[in-house]
């Protein structure tokens, strides 16, 4: 008959188990040869024939059906691009994995699914002499305006600089580049083409000439992508021990090869600097996509990444699904983080399904962490990996003194203050001398929680297990639901007056130093204060350009930004996060403690960091004041093996969401028979999860301990069957394997 072929597989957008497999369709004739595998199209479905829509996963030319009783696709979907056939293999495997419906599986590995129309490209041109737009900034700088003083300088450096950059990285306003504008120092110039998100053009960066270690791991890896053998490799470096150079050539010998480079970074991450120093080896063949970028943006990126127009792509979790058409390499930087686990079904790791795009693509695989995950340290262990160990600062300068004070015995000598005597006389040195501080809670802390002083009662949401945070003095919200509601003036329980809001930790720190060194300037940086987009980098560049003496925050101050003028990190209270009701909590403080003690002495003077805890001999804390991560491996892996926790074994949380509290404990009893009675797993619960109801909804867990992944996706699939007949309005399942948290 016609060229092309008759019938088409076609997965619908639904998210049912039961629909979960594809359907065959005719192609008409005046589709014939149009549609493709991953033609996203327009189907009748159903007893009413509704339309909807779906992928073309394959092509046929025969059909297993009646004719009569195959259905026509009606057509293309208007502006829609094609899903890569590597992205149906990707999704296939995710569902195997991780469960959830294919159609599931195929949002997460295509990014961007409709085609937006390209933007106007603006750039601001210098139109001023270099000596004339100096005394402009000198003046801007006299009368502290320093956002105008900012942008002019950049003027002198670059003739050309995208509005943009402008506008996010300078953190400019509209309105002051448009003045510079009136006033005659720059023009505006348009085009439009693909939205670019380039830095600005970084010049006279020096080539490093890599030492003996780094020079190591570049060789073997560069070797094994010339024989054609990659692998997996794990790259475990002190902080500051020169990863990023290691990777930025062993991307360049991936481009030098031809093939594209995919490099993840936690979100928090994404700082100029990273990207500077690929922008000043790669130029314009490099590119970024991070979550504030619009779809606009992101499918731009995609587009020239199809193009072969870049050859190396930076960004978070989402990034591993850019379409390349020959990837040679993908990095993972700060492996352990948790951003690299989707919180959403399907619940994958970006570690893992990395390691399958590299199968499948022949690529090589490079995982870089001063923390590494337990996961992967022990695929190490066991020779699976390749584990390549930089010990020494690439710079030369010596890792920090850390120093462990026990906060019992300072109850005991009389010191009830959140500062230990020790860390309080450093402190005092650090700001004589003019040398900035890092203060460090390594925990949100309950921000603003509502407590009664009569009878202990805490505020809580009334559709979650969690208490509610003050805001602006008179209402309250929950974190969890985003519920608000009117402070109460008293009590809701006993009725006493006595309500009180107890600070966050970062909060009541600050004002603490406030006290103690009137006149310090000091920058704090948590969920509260880093809400509004851009104030993350603000605070950041702010402590970095040292406007500020000390930076108090949260875990979010331990990545990102080098900041040479801090000598001294103080951990406050390292106990906060070994609290946690979790299986890896050591971990988690372990790696908090270890990343937070190498922000000290990066600069030209040495560093101290102080940790202090209640319990000092606890492992996670000795060996990461000794930053010996082999010890805590060693400890805690022996811990997961006696208790029976990943890696150790592969655990499956089964999650079940209701809104009636009896029947979702009843059907989660009925499940946890039904898993008992499928062979010979270890079963925890089923329980109610450690926080019991979140927007109204009941939760209960159960966990299933095995050592084979594919044994528990049976497991998953039997759930799966099971539930399909007994799951009820307003009730839902989830699955996690091998969850980060236990909720
Ligand atoms: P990491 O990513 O391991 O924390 P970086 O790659 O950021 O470390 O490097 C830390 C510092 O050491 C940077 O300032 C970098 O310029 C410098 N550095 C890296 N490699 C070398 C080298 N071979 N010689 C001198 N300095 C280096
Ligand atoms: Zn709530
Ligand atoms: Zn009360």
């Amino acid at each position: 008959m016609a060229n092309g072929s008759q019938y088409a597989d076609v997965i619908i957008d639904i998210s049912i188990d039961k629909l979960d497999r594809p359907f065959t369709y005719r192609i008409p004739e005046r589709l014939s040869g149009i549609i493709c595998v991953g033609s996203r199209v327009r189907i009748p479905f159903g007893g009413g024939n509704s339309e909807k829509k779906g992928y073309v996963t394959a092509l046929k030319d025969n059909a297993d059906l009646e004719d009569s009783k195959i259905k026509d696709i009606l057509g293309l979907v208007d502006g829609s691009i094609s899903a890569e056939e590597r992205s149906f293999e990707i999704a296939a495997y995710i569902k195997d994995t991780y469960g959830g419906t294919f159609s599931q599986a195929l949002k997460a590995v295509i990014p961007v699914k409709a085609k937006v129309k390209p933007v106007e490209h603006k750039t601001l041109i210098r139109r001023m002499r270099t000596d004339e737009i100096r005394a402009l900034a000198d003046e801007a700088f006299r009368l502290k305006r320093t956002a105008k003083e900012r942008l002019l300088r950049a003027l002198i450096e670059d003739e050309r600089i995208p509005v943009s950059f402008v506008t996010r990285q300078l953190n400019v306003s509209g309105q002051t580049v448009n003045s510079i504008i009136k006033s005659g120092v720059a023009s505006l110039e348009s085009d439009t083409e693909y939205r670019k998100p380039t830095v600005a053009e970084i010049k006279n960066s020096k080539s490093l000439s890599l030492n003996e270690e780094q020079e190591k791991v570049v060789s073997k890896i560069c070797a094994d992508m010339d024989a054609g053998t990659c692998g997996t490799y794990l790259v475990h470096g002190v902080t500051g021990s020169g990863k990023t150079e290691v990777y930025l050539r062993l991307a360049e010998k991936s481009v030098l090869l031809g093939k594209q480079v995919i490099f993840l970074i936690p979100e928090i991450a994404l700082t100029y600097q990273t990207l500077a120093r690929f922008y000043s080896k790669f130029g314009d063949r490099v590119s970024v996509l991070n979550s504030s970028m619009s779809s606009g943006e992101k499918f731009d990126q995609c587009e020239r990444a199809k193009a072969g127009d870049i050859d190396i792509i930076i960004g978070p979790r989402s990034a591993l699904f850019t379409p390349f058409n020959n990837i040679g390499l993908i990095i993972i930087d700060e492996e352990h983080e948790p951003s690299y686990k989707s919180e959403n079904t399907p619940k994958y790791h970006a570690r893992e399904v990395a390691g399958k795009i590299c199968e499948l693509s022949g690529a090589a695989l490079v995982l870089g962490s001063a923390t590494p995950s337990l996961e992967s340290y022990f695929r190490a262990e066991k020779g699976e990996i390749g584990l390549f160990e930089l010990k020494e600062r690439a710079t030369g300068r010596a890792l920090p003194r850390t120093e462990i004070i026990d906060l019992r015995a300072e109850l005991a000598g009389g010191n009830r203050s959140m500062f230990s005597r020790r860390l309080k006389a450093l402190m005092d040195e650090a700001i004589a001398s003019g040398d900035q501080i890092m203060l460090f809670l390594n925990r949100r802390g309950f921000s603003g929680q509502l407590s009664c002083r009569e009878c202990g009662e805490v505020v809580k949401c009334p559709h979650c297990d969690v208490p509610m945070s003050v805001h602006n003095g008179n209402k309250l919200i929950c974190h969890y639901c985003g519920e608000t509601a009117q402070k109460p003036v008293v009590c809701p329980s006993c009725g006493s007056k006595y309500l009180a809001a107890i600070k966050a930790g970062t909060e009541a720190v600050e004002e603490r130093i406030g006290k103690m060194y009137p006149g310090v300037k000091t920058l704090r940086m948590d969920k509260d204060t880093t809400s509004a987009k851009g104030s993350y980098d603000k605070i950041l560049s702010s402590f970095a350009e040292g406007e500020a003496q000390i930076l108090i925050g949260t875990q979010m101050i331990v990545k990102g930004h080098d900041f040479p003028g801090v000598t001294l990190v103080g951990i406050l209270a390292a106990d906060l996060s070994l609290g946690v009701p979790d299986y890896r909590a050591s971990e988690r403080t372990f790696q908090l403690l270890t990343q937070a003690c190498g922000r000290a002495g990066r600069g030209e003077k040495p560093g101290y960091s102080i940790i202090q805890t209640y319990q000092p001999g606890h492992y996670a804390i000795l060996s990461s004041a000794a930053q010996d991560y082999k010890r805590f491996y060693e400890e805690e892996m022996a811990y997961r093996e006696t208790a029976g926790y990943p890696p150790a074994v592969h655990m499956l949380a089964v999650q079940l969401f209701g809104t009636d509290e009896k029947k979702t404990s009843n059907l989660a009893l009925e499940l946890g028979n039904v898993i008992k009675s499928n062979g010979t797993n270890r079963i925890l619960g089923p329980a109610p999860a450690n926080i019991g109801k979140v927007q109204d909804y009941y939760r209960f867990v159960i966990y299933i301990k095995n050592a084979d992944t594919e044994k528990l996706a049976d497991i998953r699939k039997i759930c799966e069957e099971f539930l399909t007949s007994k799951i009820m309005n307003q009730m839902y399942v989830q699955f996690d394997l091998d969850p980060l948290n236990l909720i």
